[in-house]
């Protein structure tokens, strides 16, 4: 009878052994968009993920919603309804897709048109 023994090492970053540390654990990771990766750890790496994994779960979590005031300079506010309709739009951007898709018109045609 044959056996076939796995024999998984480490996949953390160079040990201070400089030698490759047999994996006592597998995790699965994933990082951001990234998906996700088996990795096989030795307990050492397996502790430094551990810390890791506790300052994500403790850290400054990603603002829901982005504030967007900043790096935006401030100038007259546009008028952000339609001229012809009188459809508000949130921005220019979406009052310019307003007027192209319902009227067939760039805001540009319309800021000309007096
Ligand atoms: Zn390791
Ligand atoms: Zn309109």
């Amino acid at each position: 009878m044959k056996r076939v023994r796995v024999e998984a090492y480490c996949d953390g970053p160079p040990h201070a052994s400089d030698e490759e540390e047999p994996a006592v654990v597998e995790r699965t990771m994933t990082i951001d968009d990234a998906g996700p990766a088996v990795l096989d750890l030795c307990a050492s790496c397996d502790q430094a993920l551990g810390y890791w994994r506790s300052l994500v779960e403790s850290g400054p979590k990603p603002e829901a919603a982005p504030k967007r005031r900043r790096g935006r300079p401030k100038g007259p506010a546009l008028p952000t309804y339609c001229p012809i309709c009188g459809h508000e739009s949130p921005t220019r951007s979406a009052l310019g897709q307003h007027t192209r898709s319902r009227h067939e018109k760039g805001l540009l045609d319309l800021d000309t048109e007096e």
